[in-house]
């Protein structure tokens, strides 16, 4: 299944079948609430003036504002915009926090925009969307080559802090944004770790990945005694069986601006990093890396999505075959998006509340959460995601006021 949004339905389908529920909360949900296309004009640094297409999806509304971030890529299209908006209202129930799905886009290849045109572009953006966006309406966030530089315009241009999250402190950003998708997900690990049968001295760990999802879980994995034993950035990986120093990685990166040639460890490609034998599999770089392809050759106990739809389809059920466990991403990454809520929380209260206090409450919610899953997985003999995709079901059909 090649275009996302086909798959965003069909594993809402799949999910409703296996918990027998109705047709009709299925069918209201593979049609997002509303798509809105604008075109932005921007006079360039050359003099001329283009006119780039922009979008926001607002799949469904029914437990808070529609919540989700906004890529700039050159590939960004309605239908991508539609299934990441679709799995956005599937990630808030699951996280169980009262926002819904959104998510916007706008086509064109960052790294050719000066900063000043990506100003313009970003505040054009806003403009557009005048109207559709706003604190209690539909809140953005960064996605793909956006960051906390472009909240704060977006902040700005439309004047509270409250319309996005994913802000700089000083923008009225969160404590602990930076670091909530991993942590959140080594929430959601250490919850199921025992579930999982992951014993301690399987404690060992590859990551696909070394940036803020990435690189941050190594981190954490080192803090609590697990090994990461091999983990890459988009210039291929290193290994060491014993496990890598991941604060000589990171200094090894930032001279020589990749992870490979680490002194002690073997170079790996990307492609065999993903098939060695380890405890736990973490990608946390780009979808689709694990297809029908690749998954007969997975040889990890469990895999944590880190990346938003790193596996196909079709490599989860080789996988679910072969008994390896995949915790999915709208669970293993959701530390991102309930932290975001935090954030706005803290803005539309006037608050800022502490690191530890921001901590807190997320544990809280990721061992919910987690806790949640894992007990429609073994109500319906299913695998984690097709649970995920019940318990939020459960959770929107609820809230549903059709
Ligand atoms: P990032 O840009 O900080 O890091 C991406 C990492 O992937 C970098 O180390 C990069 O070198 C590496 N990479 C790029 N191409 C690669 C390739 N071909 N092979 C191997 N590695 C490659 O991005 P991030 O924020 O860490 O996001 C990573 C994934 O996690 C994405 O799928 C993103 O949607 C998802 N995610 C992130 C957050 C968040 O809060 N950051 C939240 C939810 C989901």
């Amino acid at each position: 299944m090649t275009n996302p949004f086909e798959s965003a339905k069909y594993q809402l389908r799949r999910a409703a079948d296996i918990a027998g529920l109705p047709d009709e909360l299925v069918n209201l949900l593979s049609a997002p609430m509303r798509e809105v296309t604008v075109h932005i004009p921007v006079r360039l640094d050359n003099g001329e003036l283009h006119i780039y297409e922009g979008y926001r999806v607002q799949h469904n509304n029914w437990r808070g504002p529609y919540k989700g971030g906004i890529r700039y890529h050159q590939n960004v299209n309605i239908d991508e915009v539609r299934a990441l908006a679709t799995w956005m209202t599937m990630k808030t129930a699951v996280a169980g926090i009262p926002m819904g799905g959104g998510k916007g886009g706008i086509t064109f290849n960052p790294k050719e925009l000066s900063v000043r045109e990506l100003e313009v572009l970003t505040r054009g953006w806003v403009k557009a969307m005048s109207g559709v966006i706003g604190p209690e309406i539909d809140v953005p966030a960064p996605d793909v080559n956006t960051t906390p530089r472009e909240m704060a315009w977006i902040a700005d241009e439309f004047g509270s802090p409250a319309l996005v999250t994913g802000k700089p402190i000083e923008n009225g950003g969160s404590e602990g944004r930076g670091t909530a998708t991993a942590t959140g997900g080594f929430y959601v690990f250490e919850t199921l770790r025992d579930k999982l049968f992951l014993e301690p001295e399987m404690g060992t760990v590859v990551i696909q990945g070394f940036g803020n999802a990435g690189g941050i879980f190594a981190e954490i994995c080192v803090r609590h005694e697990l090994k990461v034993i091999a983990i890459s950035d988009s210039s291929g990986g290193v290994y060491n069986p014993v496990g890598l120093d991941i604060e000589a990685l990171k200094a090894h990166k930032s001279t020589t601006g990749s992870v490979q040639n680490f002194p002690g460890a073997e170079n790996i490609t990307n492609e065999a990093l993903l098939e060695l034998e380890c405890g736990l599999l973490v990608p946390a770089a780009l979808e689709a890396v694990i297809t029908v392809e690749n998954a007969p050759r997975i040889k990890a106990k469990a895999i944590l999505e880190l990346a938003n739809g790193p596996l196909t389809p079709e490599a989860d059920d080789i996988l679910f075959e072969k008994g390896i466990e995949v915790v999915p991403d709208i669970l293993a990454n959701s530390g991102g998006v309930t932290v975001s809520y935090f954030e706005w929380d803290q803005n539309m209260k006037g608050e800022h509340w502490t690191e530890n206090e921001v901590d807190d409450k997320l544990k809280v919610a990721m061992v919910d959460a987690a806790m949640a899953v894992w007990e429609r997985k073994e109500k319906y003999t299913t695998d984690m995601r097709r649970a995920a995709f019940i318990l939020a079901l459960e959770r929107l059909a609820e809230a549903n006021q059709v």
